[in-house]
């Protein structure tokens, strides 16, 4: 009950985006008195701020408002913001655990130095002065000396947009590294291929029939805002189908479940084309329009009439195989359901969402087909960029420009994008190790930012071996809110604000709209609010906790003090010339300057933009956001252009758009500026046999499999929801609900192998084993195991140097021999004393098992994402085997990393090009450092 009797607003919908009854009015956010619940029975009042902020706990950025104590400057709670556009005032699990992250006892307050030998875990604290001291000086000398490859920024979670890239291009480095091929470059080529833009904006909220591929509200993006559109969805009618081997939360909840063998998943989706195709079920005049078929039968049969009819008729030949009984006999699954979800597809027409992230995309060799394969079903049916369907994720994002913007780097790292992976999707992060190890190179400076690659990646002991090895990386600093497996083999451990203690502006694809979402340090903006003076956020955080923008702000100027380097000038102020811009500056010229809509929005209120972010924390820049492919051309871009027979629009020498009907589109972003059935660009890049959309057989394919020697698919991929990657060991709430990974196994198969529930069984893969317990359920199809990830954290040491005790075992590393390792948990989890008396009612001891590091790594050849699904041998546990035993054989990791090398095809490409032009990169370098040594004549591919 509040305190205050809650008067609603006059006009609630004028004021938040969602009115939830029980939410404080806006007039009151001020000062919100509600009962103490820590006091009950007694009543006592208390008064709080409400401010604003965005979650880090996933990529979805939802709303969140903290309740800061007005008397103490404390916050007690984190609730939804109803403002926000995607989560309209709605969180899960994990965004009330932020107050958790806050206030575990064990978070690192201070910048910690290391004084023992890397990964001793002896660390003291030191003061920020000597970590930025120390930084510049090294990162200084590399860029005067050239070497501007030697400096590496790895980011796991990015949790905003644009302000990082900006500071590595403001140096002139090519040192952007992303956790993205262990998550998401496959599913991003599939996308790619088609439409120039690599991730899928479904709008399920106005959808007719939904198919997600994976159990998508655990394992996809966007967690929170897409399952209250999905539930929305299914409340009106709407049918849904999931596809994925384990029966997940959104599989029961599904009106078909299909479980596949995991990697066939292309075959259903192309059995399912094949019957929209032959039941003439596809819808003409998008296809006639917007699809480059002439380009197609130009390729395919140049021979043959250039017609739409023919173009059809060759598209039915060439997927004449993928029937509903081929895909059932492939995939083991019952065909009628394939011939009931085409009609299903065919009866929503452009209403048809769809979503695809992990799991299938991130489980298999050529992954990136089974993306392509679905984009196929939406393009079929006229389904993109439709109310209902499935936008682009470039339709339904919004990045505003900062102040300035610095050119593009003029070098190019072959340790990120080496000349073996062209068409990798993003950094090969995987490698890294691999890399140095073979004498590819070396780093200067190494910051993992919220990024733990010894737990995280594949192959983690060859982490903690380059870690290790100050010849190979010379210094390594670990930005982190949270110590974890990584951070205690760094130089320097420095602790990064959580969500509501820094600055960040992010914006996501979460539906058919386009928003910005603010994260701001709600103490600080109390403080500022009350007229107190705060120069930068570690003032108002806990401890010295910094936050990273101010960091990487004070590091630019102290790596080029004298403005010489020309770094300085892009840290100076847009408002105060020659001088350091402040952080509030920094996103303030951006609100003023860049944000449609946003300074009169606030003028409308007598406020400021800035001060509008500060108190609504979100702003919609557009509603309804649709057919982005049809934007008119502008005059401007019309100029001196001109119309190819196929009414392609050009531009010196680029197409820039397209005719369609005597009316200028800007079409999509590929070469043709259709969507692309048929690829050139992997014609060129010597996968002609990919040319179009299919079907790729999975390195875990069943033929592979030898069930009487105990064979089986492993599928790691899937998440619990409660849980963030290697940042939830801190949230006590969330270790309570979840704390423990079994392996999931079918009846069938636990008794073959002779195991029943939580039975300890020994997973082998091709470079170690791990044990665990397994649970026996109907919810997994026979052949295949799944075990979650998130769970199995470990710490070396009892001190305070290793994972937060909440969430993870004391493990013993043993050396078996030369380059052989086990781990073997030594404690389980455990009440200890702290600050915090939650910590002494710990009752749960398990914390799971890790599996990552018994993975060898697996580069997609194309997509460069790691393969995650395993073919393992099962067993029973064996006489001298321990729960949660860990063991690894680096000796047959480089075998491993080089038998996947073999299968790549190489750059150079078309004029000598490391990379197709048109392919995005996180941070794009200048055009001429696209071409390998000696540099061409200026003109770019005709295939890019
Ligand atoms: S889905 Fe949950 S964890 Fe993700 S941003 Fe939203 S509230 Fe935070």
């Amino acid at each position: 009950m509040n305190a205050n009797s809650p008067k609603q607003p006059a006009d609630p919908k004028a004021m938040s985006v969602t009115p939830l009854e029980s939410f404080p009015p806006i007039d009151q956010w001020d000062n919100w008195v509600e009962y103490d619940a820590a006091a009950w029975p007694k009543r006592v009042k208390k008064t709080y701020s409400l401010i604003p902020t965005t979650c880090f706990n996933c990529e979805a950025a939802c709303g969140l408002m903290a309740y800061v104590d007005k008397e103490t400057n404390e916050i007690r709670k984190f609730e939804g913001n109803p403002h926000h556009p995607a989560s309209r005032g709605r969180n899960c699990a994990k965004g009330p655990a932020t107050l958790n992250q806050i206030e575990d006892p064990g978070r690192i307050l201070y910048p910690m130095k290391r004084v023992g030998e890397r990964g001793s875990g002896d660390f003291e604290r030191c003061s920020w002065d000597e970590v930025l001291d120390t930084f510049a000086e090294k990162i200084r000398k590399a860029i005067v000396e050239d070497r501007k490859t030697e400096v590496m920024y790895h980011v796991g979670r990015p949790g905003e947009d644009g302000f990082l890239p900006r500071v590595l291009q403001s140096w002139g480095i090519d040192g952007h590294n992303s956790h993205t091929n262990v998550c998401s470059s496959s599913a991003r080529v599939g996308y790619t291929l088609w439409c120039g833009a690599d991730r899928p904006s479904p709008d399920h909220a106005n959808a007719k029939f939904i198919l997600m591929l994976s159990a998508h509200l655990e394992t996809g993006h966007y967690f929170n805002p897409h399952a209250q559109r999905i539930m929305e969805a299914k409340t009106d009618g709407t049918k849904i189908c999931v596809i994925d081997v384990r029966l997940s939360n959104t599989a029961t909840k599904a009106d078909w479940w299909l479980a596949p063998y995991p990697g066939t998943e292309s075959v259903i989706l192309l059995a399912i084309a094949n019957v929209i195709l032959n039941e003439n079920l596809y819808n003409r005049e998008f296809l006639r329009t917007w699809v480059n078929w002439r380009e197609y039968l130009q390729a395919k049969a140049p021979d043959e009439e250039q017609t739409f009819d023919y173009f059809i008729n060759h598209l039915r030949e060439h997927y004449a195989w993928a029937t509903p009984e081929r895909a059932a006999e492939e995939c083991g699954i019952d065909p009628a359901s394939i011939h009931e979800i085409a009609h299903e597809i065919h009866k929503a027409g452009t209403a048809f969402s769809t979503h695809i992230w992990r799991n299938a995309a991130a489980g298999n060799l050529g992954g990136w087909q089974i993306a392509r394969a679905l984009e196929f079903l939406v393009v079929l049916v006229g389904a993109v960029g439709s109310e209902g369907g499935t936008n682009l994720n470039s339709t339904n994002k919004f990045v505003p420009a900062p102040f300035s913007k610095p050119a593009p780097q003029n070098v190019w790292s072959e340790l990120l994008y080496p000349l073996e992976y062209p068409l990798a999707y993003h950094e090969m992060s995987i490698l890294l190790p691999h890399f140095l190890l073979e004498g590819r190179g070396k780093l200067a400076t190494y910051f993992t930012r919220v990024y733990n690659p010894v737990w995280t990646n594949p192959d983690g002991m060859m982490w903690e071996r380059v870690l290790r090895d100050e010849s190979l990386i010379e210094l390594h600093g670990a930005m982190t809110p949270t110590w974890n497996e990584t951070a205690q083999y760094a130089d320097f451990v420095l602790p990064m604000g959580h969500s509501a203690e820094r600055h960040d502006l992010v914006s996501q694809e979460t539906h058919a709209a386009k928003w910005i979402s603010y994260r701001q340090p709600v103490v600080r903006t109390k403080l500022t609010r009350e007229g107190k003076s705060v120069e930068f956020t570690y003032e108002s955080n806990p401890g010295e906790v910094w936050e990273e923008d101010e960091f990487w702000i004070e590091l630019s100027w102290r790596i080029d003090p004298d403005g010489s380097l020309g770094i300085r000038k892009h840290w100076e102020s847009p408002y105060r010339a020659g001088e350091k811009v402040t952080i509030e500056e920094y996103f303030r010229w951006i609100f003023e300057n860049s944000v449609p809509g946003l300074p009169e929005k606030a003028a409308e209120l007598n406020i400021t933009p800035l001060e509008y972010m500060q108190k609504f924390g979100a702003f919609l820049v557009e509603d309804k956001s649709y057919r982005a492919h049809e934007k008119p051309l502008s005059v401007d871009a019309l100029q001196s252009s001109t119309t190819a027979d196929d009414d392609t629009i050009h531009s010196d020498g680029k197409p820039i758009g397209i005719q369609v009907d005597e009316k200028s589109f800007e079409g999509f972003h590929t070469p043709s500026r259709r969507l692309e059935i048929y690829s050139k660009t992997m014609v060129d890049w010597d996968w002609p046999e990919q040319d179009l959309p299919g079907y790729i057989e999975s390195h875990v394919h069943q033929k592979h499999m030898d069930r009487e020697r105990g064979e089986y698919v492993l599928v790691p991929t899937f998440r619990l929801p409660t849980l963030i990657h290697t940042r939830s060991a801190n949230a006590k709430w969330l270790y309570e609900l979840s704390n423990s990974n079994p392996v999931w196994i079918h009846p069938e198969d636990a008794q073959k192998i002779g195991v029943g529930m939580a039975d300890l069984i020994r997973v082998t893969t091709r470079i170690g084993y791990f044990v665990n317990k397994v649970w026996v359920t109907e919810g997994i199809r026979p052949g295949v195991v799944a075990c979650s990830h998130h769970l199995g954290r470990w710490r070396l040491f009892n001190n305070n140097t290793g994972t937060d005790r909440w969430g993870s075992a004391r493990v013993e590393r043993e050396e078996l021999g030369e380059g052989r390792y086990r781990f073997r948990r030594t404690e389980d989890i455990k009440p200890f004393e702290s600050a915090d008396a939650d910590t002494k009612r710990i009752w749960w001891t398990d914390g799971g098992v890790h599996q990552n590091m018994t993975f060898c790594v697996q580069p997609d050849p194309v997509s460069g994402m790691q393969c995650w699904h395993q073919q393992v041998t099962l067993t029973a546990a064996h006489p001298d085997d321990h729960y949660a035993d860990v063991y690894v054989d680096t000796n047959k990791s480089m075998d491993a990393y080089r038998d996947w090398l073999t299968k790549t095809r190489p750059a150079p490409g078309p004029d000598n090009l490391r990379r197709p032009l048109w392919f995005a990169r996180a941070l794009k370098p200048a055009t001429e450092t696209y071409y390998v040594n000696p540099p061409p004549s200026a003109s770019p591919s005709t295939s890019d």
